[in-house]
């Protein structure tokens, strides 16, 4: 039987990425029936809708979405559609597993941790408005039980699923008193039916020294959206960078797999940047589809390119001008061959 999956290359870098995603995926030997939709500027371009309804069908109707990343102009142009396809699919919990690979030159060893964000409210919801054009704006923050207790749940849950100790909730609730002092009293009443797992909470900026000074010290961190997504891409800079960080978006039904990196668009058409970080989405795509062995094999064949050092991309490199760096492509057929 083949997997039916909604497939969206993205724009930049997210094409080349996505096609040397589906290279390894397919060389598995399962069987795959990519159902290829736009989003994006190349969307609004044909379409007229950087998100439209098609792709959040297609994804309703395969229950599992595999994505490159997609540009959103800074300050100005359509709203992200990665945050939007989020909220419209309901795919609430945000995964981000972050871990240091043999081969890979980084500060520090046995990096081992799991951030999951909250992926639906928070800063996010792009509730925005001018107070005084041009003087004042305003975006409104908004956190309510239910998000915050089903995922917190969900950090207690992966624990217990993948052995894991620890949970520490992430949250500025000596300011923000009533948004986040309402996560955290949710994060601790959840907390006390998993007497199993410990817990701990810190404060977002003590977080962040912290997971510089010593990242060993965590296991699970569960946070709010805007604090999930800054993090997840500080821990990625813990173990050696945006390329080998793939992430995925979960929610009831439906699942849609992404690196945690965006569209990159100054190397984009240049077979040059690292496909591992959506080769890696693509595993945890496979474990959500119940291939477990496979999606280790896929998992073991890129941390074995990467500990030999020699197929990799640029920026595995000790030296990222170093000219026997190969290209995207060259990158997935190396782990493509790698397969056990
Ligand atoms: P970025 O992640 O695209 O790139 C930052 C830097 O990280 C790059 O310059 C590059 O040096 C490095 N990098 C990223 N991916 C890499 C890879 N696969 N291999 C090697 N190096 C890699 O972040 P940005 O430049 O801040 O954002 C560019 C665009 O991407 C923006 O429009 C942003 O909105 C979008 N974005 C999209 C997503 C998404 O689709 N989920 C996520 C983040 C950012």
């Amino acid at each position: 039987m083949a997997y039916r999956v909604t497939l969206i290359p993205g724009d930049g870098i997210g094409p080349e990425v996505v096609e040397a995603t589906t290279l390894v995926l397919e060389a598995t030997g399962l069987q795959f029936e990519w159902d290829v939709q736009l989003a994006g500027g190349p969307a609004l371009e044909k379409y007229g809708s950087p998100l439209p309804d098609s792709v959040l069908e297609s994804i309703r109707t395969n229950g599992v979405g595999l994505k490159g990343p997609i540009t959103t102009a800074f300050g100005t142009g359509f709203r992200s559609v990665n945050v939007g396809m989020r909220q419209a699919l309901n795919l609430w919990a945000n995964l981000r597993p972050v871990k240091t690979m043999t081969g890979v030159e980084s500060r520090y060893q046995n990096v081992n941790l799991v951030v999951v964000r909250e992926n639906t409210e928070g800063l996010y919801t792009g509730i925005e408005h001018h107070v005084i054009p041009g003087q004042a704006a305003e975006a409104i923050r908004i956190i309510t039980r239910k998000a915050s207790e089903r995922i917190v749940r969900f950090a207690f849950e992966y624990a217990r699923t993948y052995g894991r100790k620890k949970v520490t909730a992430v949250h500025k609730a000596n300011v923000l008193k009533l948004t986040d002092g309402l996560f955290l009293s949710i994060a601790q009443e959840v907390a006390s039916g998993y007497p199993d797992i410990a817990y701990e909470d810190r404060i977002v900026d003590n977080m962040s020294m912290q997971l510089v000074r010593d990242p060993n010290q965590f296991d699970v961190i569960v946070t709010t959206n805007l604090f999930g997504d800054i993090l997840s891409d500080l821990c990625s800079g813990l173990v050696g960078g945006l390329g080998l960080a793939p992430g995925a978006n979960i929610g009831d039904k439906l699942a849609m797999f992404e690196p945690v990196h965006g569209s990159a668009p100054k190397y984009a058409g240049q077979n040059k940047v690292n496909p591992a970080a959506t080769i890696l989405s693509g595993a945890l795509m496979l474990r959500h589809l119940g291939e477990i062995d496979t999606a280790q094999r896929v998992e073991n064949a890129v941390a074995a390119v990467v500990a030999e050092g020699r197929y990799v991309t640029y920026d595995l490199k000790p030296d990222r001008n170093d000219r026997t760096a190969v290209g995207t492509h060259q990158m997935a057929e190396a782990i493509a061959k790698a397969l056990s």
